[in-house]
């Protein structure tokens, strides 16, 4: 087969482990900037071109886009779609689980356990907006945060409505999320690749954070997931339609409650923790899928 690799940053751990389980299964892997890529839409042969070269012959692509590019990258994704080519994430499953919002939204639908959540623009009654989500202690999120920048706790009534009252302040749209005490800090990302999750890691925050990201200092541990977390991060990569992503999940009394589904998740963090190759079974699963397309596809004489 013929894969291409959409990331801006092919030094990457995750994009060179993936470009070397391509090569030891004997595929021809291109690492392609998205970024880089200009399309020519039209009905009769959209094309993608790159440093003057138009990009044919691709099987399948592995979209590793970047959340500042999520717009530009996930039109890239779309013009590969309509060349026939296989997504291992597709453009619109990339979109949905940007989207905060549209992502619990859409968990919600399905039933998926997640912390109760309340989202606001430019509420009228901030005392109502906490009060829905069951009052203080709870969390407030910058909708635009990633890696547990501008996510904050707040412990009081009072400490929660000044908070709000400044994102809201700078215009920022914020998500007021019930404080799961229980999971004490970490949280549990489960690595999925299609209906299976392959595998699983315990991050913990540092002393006296309850925020457990590795950039901010966390640590992680392999660990043993329940069959309902299984199910519950299957489910909620499913409610996406992703098929390759890293599921957070926090372990509270009332079971396992979601927090995000990443559409590119790391690879590297969650190998060193758990011993487990996770770059072969993401080739493994698409040379199944392009098999199966392959196998679909009307023959043409
Ligand atoms: P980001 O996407 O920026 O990493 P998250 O929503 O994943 O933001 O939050 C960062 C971390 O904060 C989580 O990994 C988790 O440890 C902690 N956390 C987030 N939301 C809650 C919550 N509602 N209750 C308890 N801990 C939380």
């Amino acid at each position: 087969m013929k894969i291409g690799i959409l990331s801006q940053f092919p030094d990457l751990y995750s994009i060179r482990r993936l470009v070397a389980a391509c090569e030891s299964r004997g595929h021809e892997v291109v690492v392609i900037n998205p970024i880089n890529c200009y399309m020519n839409i039209n009905s009769v042969k959209p094309s993608i071109h790159l440093e003057g070269e138009e990009l044919s012959g691709f099987d399948a692509i592995i979209p590793r886009i970047h959340a500042s590019v999520t717009f530009y990258g996930c039109a890239v994704v779309r013009q590969f779609e309509m060349m026939g080519v296989y997504a291992a994430n597709d453009s619109i499953s990339i979109a949905r689980s940007r989207d905060k919002l549209r992502a619990l939204q859409l968990l919600s639908r399905k039933g998926i356990g997640m912390p109760v959540t309340g989202f606001a623009s430019k509420p009228d009654d901030i005392g109502d907006l906490i009060a829905m989500v069951g009052g203080a202690p709870l969390v407030i999120k910058l909708l635009e945060g990633t890696q547990g920048i501008g996510v904050v706790l707040a412990e009081t009534k009072k400490a929660a409505t000044s908070v709000i009252e400044a994102f809201l302040g700078l215009k920022a749209n914020i998500l007021v999320q019930e404080y799961i005490r229980e999971s004490n800090g970490s949280d549990i990302r489960c690595f999925v690749v299609g209906d299976k999750v392959v595998a699983a890691m315990k991050r913990q925050g540092p002393e006296g954070d309850f925020r457990s990201n590795l950039h901010l200092g966390g640590s992680a541990e392999k660990v043993r997931i329940t069959p309902l977390e299984r199910k519950t991060a299957v489910a909620a990569v499913k409610a996406m339609g992703l098929v390759l992503a890293g599921v957070d999940i926090l372990r509270s009394s009332r079971g396992p409650l979601v927090l995000e589904v990443n559409s590119a998740p790391g690879i590297e963090g969650i190998e060193a923790t758990t011993g487990i190759q996770l770059a072969e079974p993401i080739v493994e699963y698409i040379e199944k899928m392009v098999a199966a397309r392959k196998a679909n596809s009307p023959i043409i004489a």
